[in-house]
C-alpha cells in the first residue's frame, strides 16, 4: 500500500474508533478516490479496523487491482448492495457506518433489507471530508500544479479580451490552452462575465459580447490528476471608472486583511469577518452575500467553508480560496480569488496572478 494512503486510512480508523464504528462503507467517489488511488468510478470501500476491501464490476477489477495495492478488490456478481452486505457478514461487523449524504435513499433501504440484523446501519456525515480538508504534501503538489497550469492560461486569455467577443469563445481558447498544458480540463465551467452580468456570482459564459468600458470577470479553474484550483480576477477595458476603482480597491483590501488573518488556532468565521468587516466600513457590505470562501482538492468546494457561522478552528494544511466580491446590479461585480495554505507560521498564498490595479487594465 502507498505510503499517504496507509496514513489516510489510519487517520480514518481512529475516527471509526472514536466513533464506535466497526467499518465505513464510503460510497462517495472523491472519498473513494482519497482513500484508494483509484480514478474510475462504481465502486465503493468497505473500511473495517482491520480490513480494506474494495467493491466493483468486471469492467473496474484490473484498473482497481493496478491502482489500489493494499487493498482486497471484490469483483460483485450482482448488485453492489448485495455484494456489500456479503463483504459486511463474512467481516463480522456488528455497526456499519455509511456517507449519509452519498447513499440514496433507494440504496440505504435495499442495504438494510440485504444486511437484516443483526448488523447496524450508522448514518456519518463528514468522517472522510474533514480527514481530505488537511492536505498532505502530495495533495499541495497536485494543487500547485493545477494553479500554475490557470495562471499561464488566464495571461493567455487577455490576448482575446478586447470588444466584439463573445464570452462562451473566451471560455473555449481557455480551455484549449489548459488540455494542450497537460490538464484534465476545467475544474468547472468557465464563469466568462462582461459588463453587468458581473454581478451574478455565478454566471455561464454565454453568447454575450464584450463592449467597450465593460468590466470583465472570470473565474476558472484546472483540473489535473484529481485534484482542482480556483481563481476569479476582472479586467477593466482601457480605463476603470472612479466607482469600480473604489470597489476594486475595497476588495482588494478585504482579501488582504482577511489573509493577513489566516494562521493555525484561528475559525473561519475570524478570517471571512476580516474580509466581511472591510466591506461593510466602505459601505457595500449587503452586496457582499457569500462566503469568504471554500475548501479546495479532489473537489471545486469542500471543507472547510470559509463563512460568516464557521466555528471551524483552522489547522496547518488546509487550503480553501479567499474570494471577497461585490456585486452591484445592472452595473457589474467585482470579485478577487486566491488559493491560500495554512502553514505552521500562517498562511501561504498559492496563486500570484497580478492583480494590483495597473495590471488589470487592459490594453493599457
Ligand atoms: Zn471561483
Ligand atoms: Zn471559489
Amino acid at each position: 500500500m502507498k505510503k499517504n494512503i496507509a496514513r489516510r486510512l489510519a487517520r480514518l480508523r481512529t475516527q471509526l474508533r472514536r466513533n464506535r464504528l466497526d467499518a465505513l462503507l464510503v460510497s462517495n467517489e472523491a472519498n473513494v478516490r482519497y482513500l484508494s488511488g483509484f480514478t474510475g468510478d462504481s465502486s465503493a470501500l468497505l473500511i473495517t479496523t482491520q480490513h480494506a476491501l474494495f467493491i466493483t464490476d468486471f469492467r473496474y477489477v484490473e484498473q482497481a487491482q493496478l491502482e489500489c495495492p493494499g487493498y482486497r478488490i471484490l469483483r460483485r456478481p450482482r448488485s453492489m448492495v448485495a455484494e456489500i452486505a456479503r463483504a459486511a457478514r463474512r467481516a463480522g461487523i456488528a455497526t456499519l457506518g455509511v456517507e449519509a449524504q452519498c447513499l440514496t435513499l433507494d440504496s440505504a433501504q435495499a442495504l438494510r433489507e440485504e444486511l437484516a440484523q443483526p448488523i447496524r446501519i450508522v448514518h456519518t456525515a463528514g468522517l472522510v471530508e474533514t480527514l481530505r480538508a488537511v492536505k498532505d504534501p502530495q495533495e499541495v503538489a497536485a494543487i500547485n500544479a493545477c494553479i500554475d497550469i490557470a495562471q499561464r492560461c488566464i495571461q493567455h486569455a487577455r490576448r482575446f479580451l478586447v470588444p466584439g467577443i463573445q464570452e462562451r469563445d473566451v471560455a473555449a481558447e481557455m480551455e484549449y490552452f489548459v488540455r494542450q498544458h497537460g490538464a484534465d480540463g476545467m475544474a468547472f465551467p468557465t464563469i466568462v462575465a462582461f459588463g453587468p452580468r458581473g454581478s451574478l456570482p455565478h454566471a455561464r459564459a454565454g453568447e454575450h459580447r464584450m463592449k467597450p468600458k465593460d468590466p470583465v470577470l472570470i473565474d476558472w479553474g484546472v483540473r489535473k490528476d484529481g485534484y482542482v484550483c480556483d481563481l476569479t480576477r476582472v479586467f477593466f477595458h482601457l480605463k476603470i471608472s472612479p466607482r469600480f476603482e473604489r470597489i476594486y480597491r475595497t476588495a482588494l483590501d478585504a482579501q488582504r486583511r482577511a489573509i493577513r488573518r489566516i494562521r493555525p488556532g484561528v475559525t473561519a468565521g475570524a478570517v471571512d469577518a476580516a474580509a466581511r468587516n472591510t466591506i461593510a466600513r466602505a459601505g457595500w457590505g449587503p452586496k457582499f452575500g457569500h462566503s469568504l470562501g471554500h475548501g479546495i482538492g479532489l473537489e471545486v468546494h469542500e471543507a472547510p467553508t470559509i463563512g460568516h457561522a464557521a466555528d471551524r478552528v483552522l489547522k496547518r494544511g488546509m487550503l480553501f480560496t479567499v474570494e471577497p466580491g461585490i456585486y452591484l446590479p445592472g452595473l457589474g461585480g467585482v470579485r478577487i480569488e486566491d488559493d491560500v495554505l495554512v502553514t505552521n507560521q500562517g498562511v501561504k498564498v498559492l496563486s500570484n496572478s497580478p492583480k494590483r490595479l495597473k495590471d488589470i487594465i487592459l490594453g493599457g
